[in-house]
């Protein structure tokens, strides 16, 4: 894949540890400014979450929005289109929820691996053990 290394956003975790480990992202396309129902009005955030949803009269959705970054709420009726945009974007974000977690698992188990060969090798390790 042709990476643009302009492109890529650095998210830096620290593990309970104190090590640390960076989460590099490379995004090809060119983003624009998000809109739909996902972006908060007051904030920007992109973080709106549905937090309570019927069905409503000719095919559309009512919906509670809230996002958690600055409280803002609003309940309103949307159109069938704008709800699966909605969806869309929550599929994505877990996707890349569980994206992160499992990079982060595999830096907790590296580190766990670092710690047991560190232990194997001052022999802190017997096989009484086991
Ligand atoms: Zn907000």
């Amino acid at each position: 894949m042709n990476q643009n290394p302009e492109r890529h956003s650095v998210r830096r975790i620290i593990l309970p540890s104190g090590k640390s480990i960076e989460v590099v992202r490379f995004d090809d396309r060119e983003k624009p400014a998000p809109t739909g129902l996902h972006v908060c009005p007051a904030c920007s955030s992109v973080l709106v979450q549905p937090v309570s949803w019927s069905e409503a009269a000719g095919d559309r959705w009512e919906l509670t929005l809230e996002c958690p970054n600055c409280s803002w709420t609003e309940a309103g009726v949307y159109d069938r289109d704008q709800v699966d945009q909605l969806e869309e974007r929550l599929d994505d974000g877990l996707a890349e929820m569980l994206g992160d977690l499992q990079r982060l698992t595999q830096a907790n188990m590296a580190e766990d691996i670092d710690r047991f060969v560190f232990a194997l090798r001052a022999d802190h390790i017997l096989p009484e053990d086991f």
